[in-house]
């Protein structure tokens, strides 16, 4: 059917394109491109020989021109950027200046400024509405699946939805005793920035892992689950009509909280620079150095994930409660792609959303955010690609 440039290969992006290779009807060809190439090419040598074919490249993808170059070389219908979120500008002027489809699973956020937020990406609106292309913004899971459970909900069981509580679960253990599941930098910047809820009509700022509660998963069983500000609240928060409060939970255990605590007072989260041995050096990403790779956790990860939204709202005059989740395996993951779950419960959903663009399913010209599209066709792909979702109609609500 088509054509995707994949930019990044990380522990994102491997899976990526392992469930690409998986749907070779969809994805005819790939061309994997980072600033690595080294790491392109082991992921390429890994599933070479199937049908979808496969090609590497090197790029620096804070480079548009060089991007504008990759792009009319490889002529593909998608661009999906599974890089960091410091990318998502430059790659959206090459989408744009090539009329490309475009697709992401982070909101832009500058290197020098830990804040998450859509306007950058918003910003650019009416330019691909213009240019008669789409760009596809958060299809992970949170941002992602998130949305589209949210969409589901909206569409299927309520007239109103009134409050939307999310919580991502992790019961993994990799047996080290602090180590991130994605990249490093990326996450200590989410944990240790406020937290933030939205209540009637606008957003609340809170200390960062200052309300904690007690959640019982599925599967999982209870859980500290921390209030985080997480970036699909501000997009549902538009595109859920009539929502009046919302909040994103996420669970860590006593022993990351105690590692992260003393490496925040000692200055090691930080991200302005500092001068060492006459060099300028940002604590955080000489952290990231000295921490293990996300990619090295898989073989050890054991147990599993638990991600879901918790609703309420109104049908029919009637109050009602939903529950959609999914539950993920750490070492099923390992042994299907080679990634633990959390790379794979991203990954899983990026390939999807690449496929709802490629097939036409979804068509929109503009930026949108993923709740803004059918979820139908999405819902039936989760079931059929490896994150399959299970409902409850009487959850337990968190106060
Ligand atoms: P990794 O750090 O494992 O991979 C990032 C990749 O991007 C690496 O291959 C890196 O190259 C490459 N890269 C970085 N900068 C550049 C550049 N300037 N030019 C070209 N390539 C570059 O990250 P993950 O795979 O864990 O995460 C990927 C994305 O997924 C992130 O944006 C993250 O925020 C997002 N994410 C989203 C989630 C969701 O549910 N929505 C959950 C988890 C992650 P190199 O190998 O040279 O370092």
């Amino acid at each position: 059917m088509g054509k995707a440039l994949i930019i990044g290969a990380g522990g994102v992006a491997n899976v990526v394109i392992h469930k690409c290779c998986q749907n070779p009807e969809v994805f005819e060809e790939i061309c994997i491109a980072s600033r690595t190439i080294s790491k392109c090419n082991a992921i390429k040598a890994k599933l070479e020989g199937g049908q979808t074919k496969i090609q590497t490249a090197k790029v620096d993808a804070n480079n548009t021109e060089m991007l504008i170059e990759l792009i009319n070389n490889f002529k593909p219908d998608i661009v999906i950027n599974v890089a960091l979120p410091y990318q998502d500008l430059t790659i959206m002027d090459a989408c744009l200046a090539t009329g490309v489809n475009y697709m992401d699973t982070a909101n832009y956020e500058p290197l020098d400024t830990a804040k998450f937020e859509y306007k950058w990406q918003w910003a650019y609106r009416e330019k691909f509405e213009k240019a008669g292309i789409t760009a596809l913004l958060g299809s992970g899971f949170d941002p992602g699946v998130t949305g589209v459970f949210s969409a589901y909900a909206q569409k299927h069981y309520f007239d109103e939805i009134h409050t939307i509580d999310i919580v991502d679960a992790n019961a993994g253990d990799h047996g080290y005793p602090f180590a991130t599941n994605f990249n490093p930098e990326i996450n200590i910047r989410e944990v240790t920035a406020k937290g933030s809820y939205f209540e009637d009509g606008k957003f609340i700022e809170t200390e960062p892992m200052s309300i904690k509660r007690v959640y019982d998963l599925p599967e999982i069983g209870p859980k500290d689950i921390y209030l985080l500000h997480h970036e699909e609240l501000e997009s549902l928060a538009l595109n859920i009509k009539g929502i009046k409060k919302m909040r994103f939970w996420m669970t860590f255990s006593e022993s990351y909280l105690n590692h992260l605590k003393v490496l925040e007072n000692v200055g090691m989260t930080s991200i302005e620079p500092i001068e060492f041995e006459g060099k300028q050096i940002v604590p955080l990403q000489f952290l990231k150095a000295v921490l293990p790779d996300p990619a090295s956790l898989g073989p050890r990860t054991k147990g599993k994930t638990n991600i879901g939204c918790i609703f309420t709202g109104i049908k029919d005059g009637k109050e009602k409660t939903y529950y959609v989740y999914n539950v993920c395996d750490h070492q099923e993951c390992y042994k299907e792609v080679g990634s633990q779950a959390i790379s794979y419960t991203t990954g899983v959903p990026a390939m999807i959303g690449a496929m709802m663009l490629m097939t036409g399913k979804w068509n929109k010209p503009g930026v949108h955010n993923i709740e803004e599209f059918d979820p139908d066709p999405f819902m039936e792909q989760l079931n059929k690609q490896g994150l399959p979702w299970q409902e409850s109609f009487s959850p337990n609500l968190i106060d």
